[in-house]
Protein backbone atom coordinates (compact mmCIF):
# COMPACT_ATOMS: atom_id res chain seq x y z
CA UNK A 1 0.00 0.00 0.00
CA UNK A 2 2.87 1.97 0.57
CA UNK A 3 3.31 1.82 -3.20
CA UNK A 4 0.51 2.78 -4.29
CA UNK A 5 0.86 5.90 -2.06
CA UNK A 6 4.27 6.65 -3.25
CA UNK A 7 3.04 6.71 -7.20
CA UNK A 8 -0.12 8.74 -6.32
CA UNK A 9 1.58 11.08 -4.99
CA UNK A 10 4.52 11.34 -7.98
CA UNK A 11 1.51 11.07 -10.43
CA UNK A 12 -0.28 13.88 -7.94
CA UNK A 13 3.19 16.70 -8.33
CA UNK A 14 3.62 15.81 -11.64
CA UNK A 15 0.25 17.25 -12.48
CA UNK A 16 -0.29 19.80 -10.29
CA UNK A 17 3.07 21.31 -12.09
CA UNK A 18 2.83 19.83 -15.64
CA UNK A 19 -0.54 18.55 -18.01
CA UNK A 20 0.00 15.29 -18.96
CA UNK A 21 -1.71 12.89 -21.97
CA UNK A 22 -2.74 9.59 -20.91
CA UNK A 23 0.47 7.94 -22.43
CA UNK A 24 3.59 10.74 -21.42
CA UNK A 25 1.85 9.85 -17.52
CA UNK A 26 1.89 6.57 -17.86
CA UNK A 27 5.48 6.49 -19.60
CA UNK A 28 6.88 7.81 -15.80
CA UNK A 29 5.84 4.83 -14.46
CA UNK A 30 6.66 2.39 -17.02
CA UNK A 31 8.81 0.38 -15.00
CA UNK A 32 5.45 -0.98 -12.79
CA UNK A 33 3.27 -3.59 -13.83
CA UNK A 34 4.30 -5.82 -16.94
CA UNK A 35 2.44 -6.11 -19.89
CA UNK A 36 0.63 -3.00 -19.67
CA UNK A 37 0.83 -0.10 -22.26
CA UNK A 38 2.06 3.22 -20.78
CA UNK A 39 -1.25 4.62 -21.91
CA UNK A 40 -3.16 2.14 -19.94
CA UNK A 41 -1.13 3.07 -16.58
CA UNK A 42 -1.20 6.68 -16.72
CA UNK A 43 -5.43 6.14 -17.41
CA UNK A 44 -5.41 4.19 -14.36
CA UNK A 45 -3.32 6.67 -12.38
CA UNK A 46 -5.61 9.33 -13.59
CA UNK A 47 -8.76 7.65 -12.54
CA UNK A 48 -7.45 6.77 -9.11
CA UNK A 49 -6.73 10.05 -8.60
CA UNK A 50 -10.19 11.07 -10.11
CA UNK A 51 -11.93 8.29 -7.59
CA UNK A 52 -9.67 9.87 -4.92
CA UNK A 53 -9.71 13.70 -5.47
CA UNK A 54 -12.09 14.14 -2.50
CA UNK A 55 -9.78 12.93 -0.27
CA UNK A 56 -6.56 14.78 -1.69
CA UNK A 57 -7.51 18.23 0.59
CA UNK A 58 -6.35 20.64 -2.25
CA UNK A 59 -7.01 23.78 -3.15
CA UNK A 60 -9.82 25.06 -5.13
CA UNK A 61 -6.86 26.48 -7.07
CA UNK A 62 -4.71 22.98 -6.92
CA UNK A 63 -7.99 21.09 -7.90
CA UNK A 64 -8.87 23.25 -10.88
CA UNK A 65 -4.90 22.97 -11.89
CA UNK A 66 -5.58 18.74 -11.16
CA UNK A 67 -8.90 18.51 -13.39
CA UNK A 68 -7.42 20.60 -16.28
CA UNK A 69 -4.11 19.21 -16.33
CA UNK A 70 -4.73 15.48 -16.37
CA UNK A 71 -7.81 15.70 -18.00
CA UNK A 72 -10.21 14.36 -14.92
CA UNK A 73 -13.80 14.30 -14.95
CA UNK A 74 -15.05 17.71 -13.43
CA UNK A 75 -15.73 17.33 -9.72
CA UNK A 76 -19.34 18.41 -8.48
CA UNK A 77 -18.08 20.66 -5.45
CA UNK A 78 -16.20 23.11 -6.83
CA UNK A 79 -17.79 26.60 -8.35
CA UNK A 80 -15.12 28.04 -10.70
CA UNK A 81 -16.69 26.28 -13.43
CA UNK A 82 -15.74 24.09 -16.78
CA UNK A 83 -12.00 24.11 -16.54
CA UNK A 84 -10.09 22.86 -20.44
CA UNK A 85 -7.76 20.29 -20.85
CA UNK A 86 -4.62 21.54 -21.11
CA UNK A 87 -2.47 20.35 -23.99
CA UNK A 88 -0.12 17.76 -22.36
CA UNK A 89 3.50 19.33 -22.06
CA UNK A 90 5.60 16.93 -23.16
CA UNK A 91 4.11 15.51 -26.46
CA UNK A 92 1.48 18.81 -26.96
CA UNK A 93 -0.98 15.52 -27.19
CA UNK A 94 0.14 14.57 -30.47
CA UNK A 95 2.08 11.48 -29.25
CA UNK A 96 -0.63 8.80 -30.47
CA UNK A 97 -0.92 10.24 -33.74
CA UNK A 98 2.93 10.73 -34.37
CA UNK A 99 3.70 7.09 -33.28
CA UNK A 100 0.60 5.95 -35.54
CA UNK A 101 1.84 8.43 -38.73
CA UNK A 102 5.43 7.09 -37.98
CA UNK A 103 4.31 3.07 -37.82
CA UNK A 104 2.40 3.69 -41.28
CA UNK A 105 5.64 4.94 -42.89
CA UNK A 106 7.72 2.31 -41.22
CA UNK A 107 5.38 -0.18 -42.34
CA UNK A 108 5.25 1.06 -46.02
CA UNK A 109 8.99 1.33 -46.18
CA UNK A 110 9.89 -2.40 -45.32
CA UNK A 111 6.79 -3.51 -47.49
CA UNK A 112 9.10 -1.87 -50.73
CA UNK A 113 11.78 -4.14 -49.44
CA UNK A 114 10.03 -6.76 -48.09
CA UNK A 115 11.38 -9.92 -49.96
CA UNK A 116 14.94 -8.69 -49.00
CA UNK A 117 14.91 -8.17 -45.80
CA UNK A 118 14.61 -10.71 -42.79
CA UNK A 119 15.02 -9.02 -39.51
CA UNK A 120 14.77 -5.03 -38.63
CA UNK A 121 15.33 -2.74 -35.78
CA UNK A 122 13.69 0.31 -35.28
CA UNK A 123 15.63 2.99 -34.13
CA UNK A 124 14.36 7.17 -32.60
CA UNK A 125 16.82 10.01 -33.65
CA UNK A 126 17.99 11.46 -30.49
CA UNK A 127 18.16 14.54 -29.17
CA UNK A 128 13.98 15.44 -30.10
CA UNK A 129 12.13 18.27 -29.05
CA UNK A 130 10.08 15.54 -26.72
CA UNK A 131 12.91 14.28 -25.38
CA UNK A 132 14.17 17.41 -24.02
CA UNK A 133 10.97 18.41 -22.67
CA UNK A 134 10.57 14.88 -21.21
CA UNK A 135 14.21 15.23 -19.60
CA UNK A 136 12.93 18.51 -17.82
CA UNK A 137 9.88 16.71 -16.19
CA UNK A 138 11.78 13.90 -15.55
CA UNK A 139 14.38 15.95 -13.59
CA UNK A 140 11.96 18.53 -12.20
CA UNK A 141 10.52 15.83 -9.98
CA UNK A 142 13.21 12.97 -9.72
CA UNK A 143 11.55 10.07 -10.66
CA UNK A 144 13.35 6.28 -11.51
CA UNK A 145 10.39 4.42 -12.48
CA UNK A 146 10.37 6.29 -16.25
CA UNK A 147 11.35 5.00 -19.81
CA UNK A 148 12.18 7.19 -22.59
CA UNK A 149 10.06 8.38 -25.22
CA UNK A 150 12.64 6.90 -27.78
CA UNK A 151 11.97 3.57 -25.96
CA UNK A 152 8.49 3.77 -26.61
CA UNK A 153 8.41 4.61 -29.74
CA UNK A 154 10.81 2.09 -30.83
CA UNK A 155 8.74 -0.68 -29.24
CA UNK A 156 5.64 0.27 -30.20
CA UNK A 157 6.89 0.91 -33.96
CA UNK A 158 8.54 -2.01 -33.79
CA UNK A 159 5.61 -4.04 -32.78
CA UNK A 160 3.82 -2.73 -35.58
CA UNK A 161 6.15 -3.63 -38.32
CA UNK A 162 6.19 -7.30 -37.05
CA UNK A 163 2.51 -7.20 -36.74
CA UNK A 164 1.16 -6.17 -40.07
CA UNK A 165 4.69 -7.49 -42.01
CA UNK A 166 5.39 -10.71 -39.96
CA UNK A 167 9.23 -9.24 -40.11
CA UNK A 168 11.29 -10.24 -37.14
CA UNK A 169 13.37 -7.75 -35.12
CA UNK A 170 16.36 -8.15 -34.32
CA UNK A 171 18.91 -6.67 -31.90
CA UNK A 172 22.06 -8.28 -32.73
CA UNK A 173 21.95 -8.57 -36.81
CA UNK A 174 19.55 -6.98 -38.37
CA UNK A 175 19.64 -6.79 -42.11
CA UNK A 176 17.77 -3.48 -41.71
CA UNK A 177 17.16 -0.28 -38.99
CA UNK A 178 14.50 1.87 -39.73
CA UNK A 179 15.08 5.41 -38.28
CA UNK A 180 12.58 7.33 -36.89
CA UNK A 181 12.45 11.03 -36.80
CA UNK A 182 9.90 12.58 -34.17
CA UNK A 183 10.05 16.34 -34.82
CA UNK A 184 9.80 15.35 -38.77
CA UNK A 185 7.72 12.64 -38.34
CA UNK A 186 9.80 11.03 -40.66
CA UNK A 187 10.86 7.72 -41.15
CA UNK A 188 13.77 6.01 -43.22
CA UNK A 189 16.02 3.12 -43.71
CA UNK A 190 19.41 2.34 -43.51
CA UNK A 191 20.70 -0.92 -44.74
CA UNK A 192 23.39 -2.74 -42.15
CA UNK A 193 26.68 -3.48 -44.50
CA UNK A 194 26.47 -6.77 -46.13
CA UNK A 195 28.90 -9.41 -45.17
CA UNK A 196 30.01 -12.12 -47.46
CA UNK A 197 31.86 -15.06 -46.89
CA UNK A 198 33.94 -16.62 -49.66
CA UNK A 199 37.04 -17.68 -51.28
CA UNK A 200 39.52 -15.76 -53.56
CA UNK A 201 41.62 -17.87 -55.96
CA UNK A 202 44.86 -15.97 -57.80
CA UNK A 203 45.84 -18.03 -60.94
CA UNK A 204 48.23 -15.94 -61.85
CA UNK A 205 51.09 -13.51 -60.21
CA UNK A 206 52.02 -9.99 -59.38
CA UNK A 207 48.13 -9.78 -57.95
CA UNK A 208 47.55 -7.96 -54.60
CA UNK A 209 45.44 -8.35 -52.31
CA UNK A 210 44.45 -4.34 -51.78
CA UNK A 211 45.72 -2.15 -55.03
CA UNK A 212 49.00 -1.33 -54.60
CA UNK A 213 49.69 2.31 -55.96
CA UNK A 214 53.44 3.81 -55.45
CA UNK A 215 54.24 7.08 -53.68
CA UNK A 216 54.07 8.33 -57.55
CA UNK A 217 50.55 7.15 -58.32
CA UNK A 218 51.77 4.69 -60.47
CA UNK A 219 50.20 1.19 -59.83
CA UNK A 220 53.21 -1.64 -58.40
CA UNK A 221 50.40 -4.57 -59.31
CA UNK A 222 48.41 -4.37 -61.92
CA UNK A 223 45.39 -6.62 -60.34
CA UNK A 224 43.96 -6.85 -57.03
CA UNK A 225 41.03 -8.85 -55.60
CA UNK A 226 39.53 -5.88 -53.90
CA UNK A 227 39.08 -5.09 -57.68
CA UNK A 228 37.81 -8.03 -58.36
CA UNK A 229 35.35 -7.84 -55.67
CA UNK A 230 33.81 -4.67 -57.71
CA UNK A 231 30.79 -6.65 -59.23
CA UNK A 232 29.76 -7.04 -55.66
CA UNK A 233 29.95 -3.33 -55.19
CA UNK A 234 27.01 -2.81 -57.90
CA UNK A 235 25.46 -6.12 -57.14
CA UNK A 236 24.49 -4.07 -53.64
CA UNK A 237 24.31 -0.45 -54.68
CA UNK A 238 27.09 -0.43 -52.04
CA UNK A 239 29.27 3.03 -51.52
CA UNK A 240 32.22 0.93 -50.51
CA UNK A 241 34.00 -2.35 -50.12
CA UNK A 242 36.19 -3.62 -47.34
CA UNK A 243 38.08 -7.03 -47.64
CA UNK A 244 38.77 -9.11 -44.63
CA UNK A 245 40.87 -12.34 -45.76
CA UNK A 246 42.60 -14.74 -43.40
CA UNK A 247 46.23 -13.70 -43.83
CA UNK A 248 47.58 -13.33 -47.05
CA UNK A 249 50.51 -14.27 -49.74
CA UNK A 250 53.10 -12.39 -50.98
CA UNK A 251 51.57 -10.77 -54.12
CA UNK A 252 54.04 -12.29 -56.64
CA UNK A 253 52.34 -15.43 -55.28
CA UNK A 254 49.44 -17.53 -56.66
CA UNK A 255 47.04 -18.69 -54.62
CA UNK A 256 45.45 -22.03 -56.17
CA UNK A 257 43.23 -24.68 -54.94
CA UNK A 258 39.93 -23.33 -53.07
CA UNK A 259 41.66 -19.95 -52.69
CA UNK A 260 41.94 -18.19 -49.50
CA UNK A 261 39.14 -17.46 -46.85
CA UNK A 262 37.77 -14.10 -47.03
CA UNK A 263 34.75 -12.24 -46.19
CA UNK A 264 33.93 -8.48 -48.50
CA UNK A 265 31.88 -6.05 -46.60
CA UNK A 266 29.57 -3.95 -48.70
CA UNK A 267 29.31 -0.62 -46.85
CA UNK A 268 25.88 1.54 -47.48
CA UNK A 269 24.28 -1.10 -49.37
CA UNK A 270 21.11 -0.15 -50.68
CA UNK A 271 19.92 -3.49 -52.46
CA UNK A 272 19.86 -6.63 -50.57
CA UNK A 273 17.97 -9.09 -52.64
CA UNK A 274 20.95 -10.91 -54.56
CA UNK A 275 22.34 -12.65 -51.18
CA UNK A 276 18.91 -13.22 -49.70
CA UNK A 277 18.90 -16.49 -49.75
CA UNK A 278 22.26 -16.70 -50.60
CA UNK A 279 23.41 -17.73 -53.86
CA UNK A 280 26.73 -18.74 -55.39
CA UNK A 281 28.15 -15.34 -57.34
CA UNK A 282 31.53 -15.25 -59.09
CA UNK A 283 33.31 -12.39 -59.70
CA UNK A 284 36.33 -12.35 -62.61
CA UNK A 285 38.92 -9.22 -61.76
CA UNK A 286 40.31 -6.98 -64.41
CA UNK A 287 41.39 -10.39 -65.83
CA UNK A 288 40.83 -13.64 -65.07
CA UNK A 289 43.51 -14.35 -63.78
CA UNK A 290 42.23 -13.66 -59.81
CA UNK A 291 38.59 -14.25 -58.97
CA UNK A 292 36.31 -14.43 -56.28
CA UNK A 293 33.44 -17.26 -55.19
CA UNK A 294 31.29 -16.26 -52.76
CA UNK A 295 29.71 -18.67 -50.87
CA UNK A 296 26.87 -16.96 -48.48
CA UNK A 297 26.83 -14.46 -45.76
CA UNK A 298 28.41 -14.25 -42.69
CA UNK A 299 28.48 -12.35 -39.16
CA UNK A 300 30.77 -10.35 -37.63
CA UNK A 301 31.95 -12.81 -34.98
CA UNK A 302 32.61 -15.04 -38.58
CA UNK A 303 35.05 -12.53 -39.79
CA UNK A 304 36.83 -12.75 -36.43
CA UNK A 305 37.11 -16.32 -35.70
CA UNK A 306 38.54 -16.19 -39.61
CA UNK A 307 41.57 -13.78 -38.58
CA UNK A 308 42.57 -15.64 -35.41
CA UNK A 309 42.25 -19.34 -37.05
CA UNK A 310 45.57 -20.67 -37.85
CA UNK A 311 45.09 -23.11 -40.99
CA UNK A 312 47.63 -25.80 -42.04
CA UNK A 313 49.43 -24.85 -45.43
CA UNK A 314 50.65 -26.70 -48.69
CA UNK A 315 52.76 -24.73 -50.59
CA UNK A 316 54.67 -25.58 -53.90
CA UNK A 317 58.24 -23.66 -54.30
CA UNK A 318 60.06 -23.84 -57.27
CA UNK A 319 64.07 -23.53 -56.04
CA UNK A 320 67.57 -22.61 -57.85
CA UNK A 321 70.51 -24.23 -56.41
CA UNK A 322 73.50 -22.82 -58.15
CA UNK A 323 75.82 -25.24 -56.42
CA UNK A 324 73.55 -27.80 -57.88
CA UNK A 325 71.48 -30.71 -56.59
CA UNK A 326 72.71 -34.01 -54.96
CA UNK A 327 71.28 -36.97 -54.03
CA UNK A 328 72.30 -36.24 -50.35
CA UNK A 329 70.99 -32.74 -50.95
CA UNK A 330 66.94 -34.29 -51.40
CA UNK A 331 67.30 -36.99 -48.44
CA UNK A 332 68.80 -34.51 -46.04
CA UNK A 333 65.45 -32.15 -47.27
CA UNK A 334 63.10 -34.86 -46.93
CA UNK A 335 64.58 -35.69 -43.76
CA UNK A 336 62.94 -32.30 -42.64
CA UNK A 337 59.66 -33.99 -42.80
CA UNK A 338 57.57 -33.75 -39.58
CA UNK A 339 59.99 -31.21 -37.81
CA UNK A 340 59.58 -27.84 -35.55
CA UNK A 341 60.57 -24.98 -36.98
CA UNK A 342 62.21 -22.21 -35.17
CA UNK A 343 61.91 -19.25 -37.12
CA UNK A 344 62.37 -15.65 -35.89
CA UNK A 345 60.87 -12.60 -37.85
CA UNK A 346 62.52 -12.73 -41.25
CA UNK A 347 64.12 -9.51 -42.47
CA UNK A 348 61.89 -8.30 -45.59
CA UNK A 349 59.03 -8.01 -42.58
CA UNK A 350 61.18 -6.61 -39.49
CA UNK A 351 60.15 -2.89 -40.34
CA UNK A 352 56.61 -3.80 -40.41
CA UNK A 353 56.27 -7.13 -37.55
CA UNK A 354 57.95 -7.19 -33.84
CA UNK A 355 61.12 -9.31 -33.83
CA UNK A 356 59.77 -12.67 -31.93
CA UNK A 357 60.87 -16.37 -32.95
CA UNK A 358 58.31 -18.59 -33.93
CA UNK A 359 57.62 -22.36 -33.36
CA UNK A 360 55.53 -23.75 -36.57
CA UNK A 361 55.90 -27.35 -37.36
CA UNK A 362 56.53 -28.78 -41.25
CA UNK A 363 54.62 -32.31 -41.73
CA UNK A 364 55.57 -32.84 -45.12
CA UNK A 365 58.08 -32.31 -47.29
CA UNK A 366 58.07 -33.59 -51.04
CA UNK A 367 61.41 -32.65 -53.48
CA UNK A 368 61.34 -33.03 -57.30
CA UNK A 369 64.33 -32.68 -59.03
CA UNK A 370 63.87 -30.78 -62.28
CA UNK A 371 67.65 -30.23 -63.49
CA UNK A 372 70.50 -29.98 -61.94
CA UNK A 373 70.12 -27.01 -60.59
CA UNK A 374 66.30 -26.85 -59.98
CA UNK A 375 63.77 -28.35 -57.26
CA UNK A 376 60.35 -28.25 -56.87
CA UNK A 377 59.61 -28.55 -53.29
CA UNK A 378 56.08 -29.21 -51.64
CA UNK A 379 55.72 -28.39 -48.31
CA UNK A 380 52.95 -28.74 -45.80
CA UNK A 381 53.20 -26.64 -42.49
CA UNK A 382 51.41 -24.88 -39.94
CA UNK A 383 49.98 -21.42 -40.73
CA UNK A 384 52.22 -19.05 -39.89
CA UNK A 385 55.30 -20.29 -40.92
CA UNK A 386 57.41 -18.06 -43.64
CA UNK A 387 57.65 -20.96 -46.55
CA UNK A 388 60.31 -18.57 -48.42
CA UNK A 389 62.74 -18.61 -45.06
CA UNK A 390 62.14 -22.42 -44.57
CA UNK A 391 63.84 -22.88 -47.62
CA UNK A 392 66.58 -19.93 -47.78
CA UNK A 393 67.33 -19.91 -44.36
CA UNK A 394 67.43 -16.17 -43.77
CA UNK A 395 70.80 -15.48 -42.95
CA UNK A 396 70.10 -18.38 -40.15
CA UNK A 397 67.38 -16.67 -38.69
CA UNK A 398 65.17 -19.83 -39.38
CA UNK A 399 66.64 -23.21 -38.32
CA UNK A 400 66.67 -26.14 -39.50
CA UNK A 401 66.00 -24.60 -42.84
CA UNK A 402 66.68 -26.57 -46.28
CA UNK A 403 69.68 -24.61 -46.85
CA UNK A 404 70.92 -25.24 -43.79
CA UNK A 405 70.63 -29.15 -44.23
CA UNK A 406 72.05 -28.98 -47.26
CA UNK A 407 74.65 -26.71 -46.45
CA UNK A 408 74.02 -24.81 -49.65
CA UNK A 409 72.71 -21.59 -50.39
CA UNK A 410 69.25 -21.72 -52.48
CA UNK A 411 66.89 -19.42 -53.80
CA UNK A 412 62.72 -19.79 -54.08
CA UNK A 413 61.86 -18.40 -57.86
CA UNK A 414 58.41 -19.32 -57.95
CA UNK A 415 55.93 -20.16 -54.69
CA UNK A 416 52.79 -20.71 -54.83
CA UNK A 417 49.93 -21.41 -51.93
CA UNK A 418 47.99 -24.64 -53.55
CA UNK A 419 45.53 -25.74 -50.56
CA UNK A 420 44.68 -23.91 -47.42
CA UNK A 421 42.89 -26.53 -45.14
CA UNK A 422 39.44 -25.55 -43.21
ZN1 LIG B 1 1.85 13.38 -24.17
Amino acid sequence: MERVGRVLDAALRVLLRYPLCDRCLGRLFARLGRGLDNAERGRAVKTLLAMLLDELRLSDEELETLVANGGLPQPAAPGSGASTLAPCYICGSKLEEVISELGGKAVKLLEEVRSEVGSFLVGVRAGSEYEKREQEVIGALGLDTWESIRREVKRLVGKRVAGELSIAPSFSSPDVLVVVDLDRREAGLRFFPILLRGRYVKAGRYISQMPWVRRDGTRKYKLSIYEACQGLLELCGGRRLVIHAAGREDADARMLGDGRPLVVEVKDPSRLRPFAPVSRFETLGPAPWAYVVIHGRATREYVRTMKMRSSRKTYRAVVVVPEGVSEKDVANILSLGNTIVHQRTPTRVLGRRKDTVRRKRVYELGVNVISDYLLEVLVRTDGGLYVKELIEGDGGRTTPSLSEVTGKSMNVVMLDVLRIEQ
